[in-house]
């Protein structure tokens, strides 16, 4: 049984008094839902000071240590007060060119330190449109799974790049559709996995998503700055 995960991607947004948000969505917070939320490196201190519930970072170098000027490591982000990290999200294999090597091997350096992964595939406009959607996110799964991928500590978020603070949200039939794709090129611990779906969603939308075949949970961007927007996604999960 996969229990529901909802969690927030508050992306380069957020400051100390933006953390106030975090008491509200912790008090909404029961055992029936994993709630996380991800934030800047600079707040998973405080912010892990503060939540009721676990908080991770955006994103993580795959090296423990070394010359990698600006960048932070697993154990370093773990001392923080992380429990986890996003990594492989579009908007960074995007702009910073992370290839689907460089995700697994972040992926990897979480399990290393005992972290939780939150694992983001997912294909452009153009590429759904060629009929290609499921082909190139099946391939992103294959070539970015980590070694001993299995539900304790690896969740996979779907997020087709055109979704993604678009206001343009996939269909359910869509997402069945490809959530079905992934947990079959998952393979062998496939079904320990929790597939979130990520792209657009609000609290309009979250029921009919969140209780899809396959969808054990959310990504969520816009609507997980607020408390007011992000409590409604964290019902509909239940
Ligand atoms: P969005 O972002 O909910 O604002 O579309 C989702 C994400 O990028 O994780």
């Amino acid at each position: 049984m996969r229990r529901k995960f909802v969690a927030g991607n508050w992306k380069m947004n957020g400051s100390l008094a933006a953390l106030a948000e975090l008491d509200a969505i912790g008090a909404a917070v029961t055992d029936t839902v994993d709630v996380a939320v991800a934030v800047p490196a600079t707040l998973i201190y405080p912010a892990s000071q503060r939540a009721r519930f676990p908080i991770g970072a955006e994103d993580v170098h795959a090296n423990d240590c070394g010359a990698h000027t600006g960048c932070v490591s697993a154990d370093m982000i773990k001392e923080a007060g992380a429990a986890f990290s996003i990594v492989g999200h579009s908007e960074r294999r995007q702009a910073q060119g992370e290839t689907d090597a460089d995700v697994k091997g972040k992926a990897e350096a979480l399990r290393r330190a005992g972290l939780h992964a939150i694992l983001c595939v997912g294909e452009t406009l153009e590429q759904r449109e060629a009929g290609e959607a499921e082909a190139v996110v099946t391939a992103q799964i294959r070539a970015s799974l980590p070694e001993g991928a299995a539900g304790d500590w690896l969740s996979i978020a779907y997020e087709p790049i055109w979704a993604i603070g678009t206001g343009k949200v996939a269909t359910v039939e869509d997402v069945e559709a490809m959530h079905a794709a992934i947990r079959e090129a998952l393979g062998e611990n496939g079904e320990t996995i929790r597939l979130l779906y990520g792209g657009s969603v609000t609290a309009e939308n979250a029921a009919g998503l969140l209780h899809a075949a396959n969808v054990d949970g959310a990504l969520v961007g816009g609507a997980s700055l607020t408390a007011a927007k992000f409590i409604p996604i964290i019902e509909a999960a239940r």
